[in-house]
């Protein structure tokens, strides 16, 4: 009897390397190929819209008395000014009073909609440290090749990008098949208040997205040991364990949360 289930264990391991080593020679890695895109131009107009966005000092205190409206409020006619067209053809609601969501209808309403996320707000200058800036934190100036101030990575960069690139599809007549949500919130780096008034909001009015994208990583070098090549950092919480990883979870409910702990996280490197 032993000797049988022997045989029959030792047929089986036969069997799975046997579909192992031929696996191994017959399939191709399912990697998908994707050719990399040109980086887009970057217009004099676009530099001057990110210099003057930095200039906003659309500041996150611990403590919330220090809130400037002013410079939201100035943020705002500002971004009203420089995407004339995004401001025409999209619908604005202010929500939670300084967050900004705005609705760019597309033509198959069939089609469930997304949702792109960036932030206002920035951290403060911390208490002590001013003097070791060696540029103005909120001039936007370039120097050495860089354009330098609070929000430059986190996250006027994301919020501009998203609006140079609406504005320009708009200008040549694009509209997107489906819906698309742009959701600035206003105090992303205190709790983000805003971003759950607007996932309470489109949860209200039964909207479900197809995805929602909120700022990533930066591409950085020489940052983890033993790579030397420039890495992207992606972080891609699944639907699922967003929502339970969510802080607001319970309020909001929806797959618009912040600071969920990822469960993948990916490491690319350029080639
Ligand atoms: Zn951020």
């Amino acid at each position: 009897m032993i000797k049988k289930l022997f045989l029959y264990v030792l047929l089986a391991v036969v069997l799975l390397s046997a579909v192992l080593v031929i696996n191994t020679f017959t399939k191709t890695s399912a990697q998908m190929r994707v050719e990399a895109k040109p980086a887009p131009e970057i217009t004099a107009s676009a530099l001057q819209h990110f210099k003057e966005a930095l200039t906003f000092k659309t500041i996150s205190h611990g403590d919330r008395n220090q809130f400037d409206s002013a410079q939201f409020l100035g943020f705002r006619n500002f971004l009203e000014r420089a995407y004339p067209n995004f401001h025409a053809k999209t619908t604005r609601e202010i929500v939670n009073g300084y967050t900004l969501l705005y609705t760019w209808k597309g033509k198959n309403p069939a089609l469930k909609p997304i949702v792109l996320m960036a932030h206002q707000d920035v951290v403060p200058i911390e208490e002590g440290t001013e003097s070791l800036w060696t540029v103005d934190p909120f001039a936007g100036e370039i120097r050495d090749g860089f354009i330098w101030g609070r929000g430059t990575t986190d996250d006027k960069i994301n919020l501009i990008s998203l609006l140079e690139a609406a504005e320009k599809l708009m200008q040549n007549n694009f509209q997107p098949e489906q819906t698309i949500y742009f959701s600035f919130g206003h105090d992303e780096e205190v709790g983000g208040s805003g971003a759950i008034a607007v996932a309470a909001l489109l949860k209200e009015r039964g909207v479900e997205a197809e995805f929602v994208m909120d700022e990533g990583g930066i591409i950085t070098s020489n940052q983890i040991p033993g790579i030397t090549k420039p890495v992207a950092l992606w972080v891609l919480p699944k639907k699922d364990s967003c929502l339970s990883d969510c802080r607001w979870k319970r309020q909001a409910g929806t797959v618009l949360c912040q600071h969920q702990k990822p469960p993948l996280i990916f490491l690319q490197t350029q080639s």
